[in-house]
């Protein structure tokens, strides 16, 4: 949790605190339905058991079996080395380059394809005769239509399998034109472009789905940088960037909470001095200048770099001129020196482009905040040792006590210790 309030330009600090919103390119398409196709690939892939099963079967009846059984089994065993490969590519994409692994499941696809092809060439000088030829026949186009749809997003796997398929089916269909007659050899050939439309409808689709699946995870990215934002805004006084008066409190409350009845809590509240006359007399924008000014001065004081040892604490703007801290896991004495090196420091650093005869100086009012009282309680105790402050002549510091506020002694520059 950040707890305390920043003095730089709040269109900066949202910057900073929010990254800028992306949109969907080609790019994240191309990765996610790969990562998809990796998942989904090794499923699909045992699912050629059945085919693979069923071409064995009707190979049984055949005089001549061994050739066919003898491809199935090179087309099983191409598959379970494109399986592996797969893995590989997943693996591959998360330490960064998976092109090897890619270019070697692009020439299992061409090898796969070539397999299946050569399926027929067992079968296609029966096919005419025999029932169970024909049916091989039927499996072998109908898995390579499937596998050209499981494919379809990924044209680089899809076209290679269905170049090595045409490669081995068509010579051997021209080889038995004699057997199978003109119009299937014919339709063997119009295998392609069949293929192809099939994939480009299918991989259209799914990468329309990935993008729209894309496009609402960054929409919700989106929402939850405007929340972020919005939140941001909603506990920022615009001025100053540091918290508002109602993130105060809750931050407040929260330290209270978080450090129980043992918390060492002290309050500061600062007043800047007749600062009605420096807004009369250098103009309201000088005004903000000085109000920007010191919030950056309170900001670089009471820093996290400067309460290493003390924890957190909270800085706000309170009201118009006035600003508060709450200081955590920190005795009296500690706020005491913290508030006088703000004060000090505050009369004496000057921008180069203030006016030379412009003086700037606060009051400051510092309190314990013990467990059994609330903290505006604590807080009017701040401001009454403010008060004291304002009467005793301004520019100094006051400690609350209960039977009187009393004035703290100024300590010559070189004795003050960064708070
Ligand atoms: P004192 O020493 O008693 O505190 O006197 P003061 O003039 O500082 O106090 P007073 O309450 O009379 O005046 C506060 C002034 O602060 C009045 C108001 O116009 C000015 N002020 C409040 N908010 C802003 C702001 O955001 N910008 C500027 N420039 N002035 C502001
Ligand atoms: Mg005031
Ligand atoms: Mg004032």
């Amino acid at each position: 949790m950040e707890m305390f309030g920043t003095a730089k330009s709040l269109e900066a600090a949202i910057a900073a605190a929010t990254p800028a919103p992306v949109s969907v390119i080609e790019g994240d398409i191309d990765r996610v339905t790969l990562q998809n196709f990796l998942k989904g690939i090794k499923t699909a892939s045992l699912s050629n058991a059945v085919p693979f099963f069923l071409i064995g079967l009707c190979g049984l009846s055949l005089d001549n079996w061994q050739p066919l059984a003898l491809i199935v089994l090179l087309a099983a065993a191409v598959l379970c080395t494109m399986w592996i490969t797969a893995g590989k590519i997943q693996r591959d994409l998360e330490t960064g380059d998976a092109s090897r692994a890619i270019r070697l499941y692009q020439v299992l696809s061409v090898v796969s394809g070539g397999l299946w092809g050569a399926m027929m060439a067992p079968v296609a000088h029966t096919l005419g005769t025999n029932i169970e030829s024909m049916f091989v026949c039927i499996v072998i186009i109908a898995s390579a239509m499937i596998t050209c749809v499981v494919c379809a997003d990924q044209r680089r796997f899809a076209l290679p399998f269905l170049a090595g398929l045409e490669l081995v089916l068509v010579p051997v269909s021209l080889w038995h034109s004699d057997v199978i007659g003109l119009i299937p050899t014919i339709a063997t050939l119009g295998l392609v472009p069949v293929a192809l439309t099939l994939t480009n409808v299918v991989r259209t689709q799914t990468r329309l789905i990935v993008r729209t699946q894309l496009e609402n995870e960054l929409l919700a990215d989106q929402l939850g940088i405007a929340l972020k934002k919005a939140e941001f805004v909603a506990n920022r006084d615009s001025l100053t960037g540091l918290l508002n008066r109602r993130a105060f409190e809750a931050a407040a409350e929260e330290m209270r909470l978080i450090g129980g009845n043992d918390a060492k809590l002290a309050i500061i509240l600062v007043d800047l001095d007749h600062f009605k006359s420096i807004n009369d007399s250098y103009g309201h924008p000088m005004g903000d200048e000085v109000l920007k000014s010191t919030a950056t001065l309170i900001q670089e004081v009471t820093g996290p770099m400067s309460l290493i040892g003390r924890g957190d604490g909270a800085v706000a703007r309170w009201g118009g001129e006035e600003f508060i801290l709450l200081l955590s896991n920190c005795s009296l004495n500690h706020a005491t020196e913290t508030a006088e090196l703000i004060r000090a420091r505050l009369h004496r650093e000057r921008p180069s482009y203030w006016p030379l005869d412009m003086s700037v100086s606060g009051s400051f009012g510092i309190a314990d905040w013990s467990d059994d009282i609330g903290l505006h309680q604590a807080i009017s105790m701040a401001d009454q040792a403010m008060y004291s402050a304002k009467v005793g002549g301004r520019n100094r510091s006051c400690v609350f006590h209960e039977d009187g506020c009393l004035p703290v002694m100024q300590k010559k520059p070189e004795d003050m210790v960064q708070a």
